[in-house]
């Protein structure tokens, strides 16, 4: 971490009295832990912060503290935020419809995807880290900031989220002492880990099944997807964010190398959703559509054409497949 840049965002933040946190839509346990995780932080400093969120708090991440501070996003930002922060969030559009319009310049952008072009005026992006929460982490410690239980069991949260429970590429021995210094610091795995995989909703559970039973393997059993359509959350009773986790299923399978999953909306648009085991880098596919991520998980949204759209992408998919020598 470039530590003359990390100063600068400590000072800006120092310089607030009224951080206003976001982070990005469709949230996952990496934005939520960040977002309430540098709340703790800003709080136990006596500052005030607020904190935003495209649809407000999911009810899958309520038992991380301080959620109830959690709001949706307002319809301007509010006049007395002096710092306008954004979260593990690549790219400015993934803050959520509301805000693309405001005219406030974003002041400072923390995170750690490698495709984020530097929306803010001060950014600190940084890649070799797996998580927002331990970019965090690391600058909290160099600011000398407390971290108390709270905001360690959220750091911890995001850490686990964003690292598949520390099983993907980016799990080194940083992140392991990252992880094993919020447990000193009283985050709770097992607790962390009951919440975060072990609390399925039966709905999510029905919607998990539906989707997998659509399973379609290719590029001779080097890649696979699935399809979530419209009406499979009417037969579910699921919501959106009960998508998170499925794609895992297939990215199980041996000797697969890149999982995809396409959610059809009913306007047409669709969500893509990519993953890798390593060899192929599927940020770079995300890329050429618009979209982005990390070189083992990306993802893209388009409009309209959903299904033409589905094509061309499984199309690259098995043209970077190809290109690997085995
Ligand atoms: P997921 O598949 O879990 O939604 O997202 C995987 C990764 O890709 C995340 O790191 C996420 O930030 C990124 N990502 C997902 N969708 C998009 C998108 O539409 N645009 C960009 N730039 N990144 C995305
Ligand atoms: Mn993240």
């Amino acid at each position: 971490m470039d530590k003359a840049l990390a100063q600068k965002v400590i000072d800006r933040l120092s310089s607030a009295q009224f951080p206003a946190l976001f982070t990005h839509l469709r949230p996952d346990g990496d934005a939520f832990g960040s977002l309430l995780g540098l709340a703790h932080a800003l709080q136990d400093r006596g500052q005030t912060p607020s904190l935003h969120v495209e649809g407000g708090m999911i009810p899958m991440y309520r038992f991380l503290p301080g959620n109830e501070l959690v709001q949706d996003i307002p319809d301007q930002l509010s006049e007395k935020a002096d710092v306008f922060v954004v979260l593990d969030t690549s790219t400015r559009e993934r803050v959520g419809k509301k805000t693309a319009t405001w005219k406030q310049p974003v002041d400072l952008v923390i995170d750690h995807h490698v495709s984020n072009p530097g929306f803010g005026t001060i950014n600190l992006i940084v890649p070799e880290i797996p998580a927002t929460a331990g970019v965090l982490f690391r600058l909290f410690e160099m600011a000398g900031w407390k971290i108390s239980p709270a905001a360690a069991t959220c750091l911890y949260a995001g850490l686990s989220t964003d690292t598949g429970s520390f099983r993907y590429r980016g799990t080194d021995a940083q992140i392991l002492r990252i992880a094993a210094s919020l447990v000193e610091l009283g985050a709770d795995p097992s607790d962390i880990a009951k919440h975060c995989y072990l609390s399925v909703t039966p709905e999510r559970y029905q919607l998990k099944k539906l989707t997998v039973e659509t399973l379609s393997i290719k590029d001779n059993k080097k890649s696979g997807f699935l399809t979530i359509l419209p009406d499979f959350y009417n037969k579910s009773g699921a919501k959106s964010e009960d998508t998170e986790g499925i794609i895992e299923e297939v990215t199980s399978i041996q000797g697969l190398e890149v999982a995809s999953l396409f959610e059809f909306g009913s306007g047409g648009s669709l969500r893509v959703s990519l993953r890798s085991k390593g060899k192929v880098d599927v940020n770079a596919i995300a890329s050429t559509f618009g979209g982005g991520g990390h070189r083992a998980a990306a993802g893209i949204r388009f409009a309209k054409d959903g299904e033409k759209n589905r094509d061309l992408v499984l199309t690259a998919i098995s043209q970077a497949i190809s290109a690997l020598k085995d």
